[in-house]
Order: C-alpha cells, then sequence, then structure tokens
C-alpha cells in the first residue's frame, strides 16, 4: 500500500482491515510521515506496545516520494528534478514568497496540450502521475529541500484535468489537517482550458480551491495557434464553463496571459481581452514570454506590457504583472522539461 496516496480515512480503514487497528495508529503514522518526514516505522512511539504489527506494517506500506535527482538555484528560487520509479524525470519549482513559500507541482510528466509557447508541450505526453507522485513533490520540498510549503500551484508539467481523479486526490491529502494540512484556499488549479475538468471539478464544489486559466488572447484565431485546445474548446465555450463554475461568494478566477510581442500585446488585443473578461471575476496575471525552442516569438519590452497593462485596468481589469522568476534555470513559465 502506497502510503502517499491515502488520506488519514483510507489509512484508517486499511489499517482496520488488515491488522484490525484503528485511528490511533492510522494518525499516529500519518503524523510521524507527513509532519516529521519520518520514514522509520518501527520507531513510532505508538507503535512500541505492538512490535510485531510494525514489522508487518512496514513490510505492506511504501513510501516512494520519487528521488531528488538535481536542484538548480536563482536567488532563493528553487528547481528540482525528481526521477521516478520507471526512469522518467518530472520537475517542480519552488517559489518563496515573503516566508510563504509556494510550490508548483507536476501532475504528469509531460503534456499533450501542446502549447507553442511551452517546452513541456513540445516533448508531448509520456504519461500521468500517480496520487504518490504528485503529493510526491511536496514530501520531497518539505522534508528533502527542508522547506515549509503554504502554497500549491498546478503549474509544473502537465494539464492538471488531463489526469483530474489523481490530481484530486492528491489535493484531498495536500489538506489534511494531520498531515501536510495545506489549506484548499492556498491551493490553485491551473488549466489551459479543458472545459469537462472546469465542469467536473465545479460539480465537487471544493469551496476555496482556486482555478487559474491560461488564456493568453482573446481571439480564437490566435488562441487556437497558441494553444491547440481552443480548437475543441473555443473561447465562448470557455467562458460559459466558467459562467457555471460555482465561485465562493469573494472568489475570482485567475487568468494567466502571456504577452507575446506582435502576436497578442496590441491596444486591440487588450480591449478584447477586456470584453471577454467582463462580467467574470478575474485577477489577471501579465506574464512576459519566457524563451522556448522552436517558438521564434519575443516578450515584448517593459514600455510596451505596461501600456497593455493600463490599457486593462482602465477597462476596470485587475492586473497583476508578474515579471518571470527563474529564467535562468529555465524554471520560469512555459520552460519546465528541458532537463527530462
Ligand atoms: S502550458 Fe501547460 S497545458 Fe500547455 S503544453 Fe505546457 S504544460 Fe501543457
Amino acid at each position: 500500500m502506497d502510503i502517499l496516496a491515502l488520506t488519514l480515512d483510507e489509512l484508517g480503514a486499511f489499517f482496520t482491515a488488515e491488522f484490525g487497528k484503528g485511528m490511533f495508529h492510522a494518525s499516529a503514522l500519518y503524523r510521524e510521515i507527513y509532519k516529521a518526514g519520518n520514514r522509520d516505522i518501527l520507531n513510532i512511539p505508538e507503535f512500541a506496545a505492538s512490535p510485531a504489527f510494525a514489522e508487518k506494517l512496514e513490510k505492506r506500506l511504501i513510501l516512494a516520494p520519487g528521488q531528488v535527482l538535481s536542484t538548480f538555484r536563482e536567488k532563493n528560487l528553487v528547481k528540482f528534478i525528481t526521477g521516478l520509479s520507471d526512469g522518467l524525470k518530472i520537475e517542480s519549482v519552488l517559489i518563496p514568497m515573503a516566508g510563504r513559500n509556494t510550490l508548483c507541482v507536476s501532475s504528469q510528466a509531460g503534456c499533450r496540450m501542446g502549447c507553442r509557447f511551452c517546452e513541456t508541450g513540445r516533448a508531448g505526453l509520456k504519461r500521468n502521475l500517480s496520487v504518490s507522485e504528485i503529493v510526491g513533490q511536496v514530501f520531497n520540498a518539505r522534508f528533502v529541500l527542508g522547506e515549509k510549503i503554504r502554497n500549491i500551484v498546478f503549474m509544473g508539467m502537465g494539464e492538471p484535468f488531463d489526469n483530474f481523479d489523481p490530481v484530486i486526490a492528491a489535493i484531498r491529502i495536500m489538506t489534511e489537517q494531520k498531515g501536510f494540512d495545506i489549506a484548499l484556499r492556498h491551493i490553485t488549479v491551473s488549466t489551459a482550458g479543458l472545459v469537462r475538468g472546469i465542469d467536473a471539478l465545479g460539480r465537487l464544489n471544493m469551496k476555496g480551491l482556486r482555478l487559474a486559466v491560461s488564456v493568453n488572447s482573446a481571439d480564437d484565431a490566435t488562441r487556437s495557434f497558441l494553444m491547440p485546445v481552443n480548437r475543441a474548446h473555443s473561447l465562448q465555450t470557455l467562458k460559459t464553463a466558467l459562467q457555471n463554475f460555482p465561485l465562493t461568494r469573494r472568489g475570482c478566477f485567475l487568468f494567466e496571459y502571456i504577452l507575446i510581442k506582435g502576436l497578442n500585446d496590441s491596444e486591440t488585443d487588450a480591449i478584447k481581452l477586456a470584453e471577454y473578461i467582463h462580467p467574470l471575476p478575474v485577477r489577471l496575471n501579465l506574464i512576459p514570454l519566457n524563451a522556448v525552442a522552436g517558438f521564434n516569438y519575443e516578450s515584448p519590452c517593459d514600455d510596451d506590457m505596461q501600456n497593455f497593462a493600463e490599457s486593462l485596468a482602465g477597462q476596470g481589469v485587475f492586473v497583476v504583472k508578474r515579471w518571470s522568476k527563474g529564467r535562468s534555470v529555465s524554471a520560469g513559465c512555459g520552460q519546465l522539461g528541458l532537463e527530462c
């Protein structure tokens, strides 16, 4: 049984079914693993009175977060590569933000969405990650890199809604109070616009979980050029799904917009985008394009970015400019996958 794939209740049920034990022992094990990173089952105090049980348990449980193979640093930002059991590699990025670390996790090895501005998309999909491979990235950040994690963003390799059930199961484990205890409102799932995933997430009604959408153009032809997913799920279909999504009273969507010189950064683009956003509650992140091999476009200069942002703000859009971090170690937006 793979412990990084279990909620506390599931672990308790496993203990009861297999060993006739209950939540007392399950809680102790969960605490040791998720709070302390202790992999030594035989030395858990609550198990001292039943060493035979601890030995049997040790044989049945697997704890396999993957192996951190290498780390790349740019100031405080850390990109780390994890080797999986079948030899594949995935990337995760730890982003420090005023003592509130954010971990950007991968949901797939590769990705089949094929966004042109993205290194991961260029390589195609190798496979989906399992629940424990997703949770394992948090485990490694916490106990191998030694960093506390406050926020999780599913913005690493892969389209989270293309691996829906394991992503949701991993979120349930990350939020477990006796485990990592990461608040749901501190977790963001970012999609390229897979409408069936948005609808399915809406039905789960996970209050507080944040939804980000990579938009990048409010023009169907341009967006389809940049993101093939738009051919199947047009901007209007996407907007309808978002309008039907059950946000909390003060909730908003996070829209990501990668600015590309001469392609989506004109005044007309800004007007179209503001029209598209209205009346959705949106916080818009503007991100300058990062260099990706085979995509021969550039990011606009700072002044042009500023003009784009001001135009949107003037039309009532809440804009955040996110100057890319991690470019020097290929950890910026769209750059993951180079080392895999
Ligand atoms: S941007 Fe996201 S959805 Fe698009 S190819 Fe890259 S990883 Fe996949």
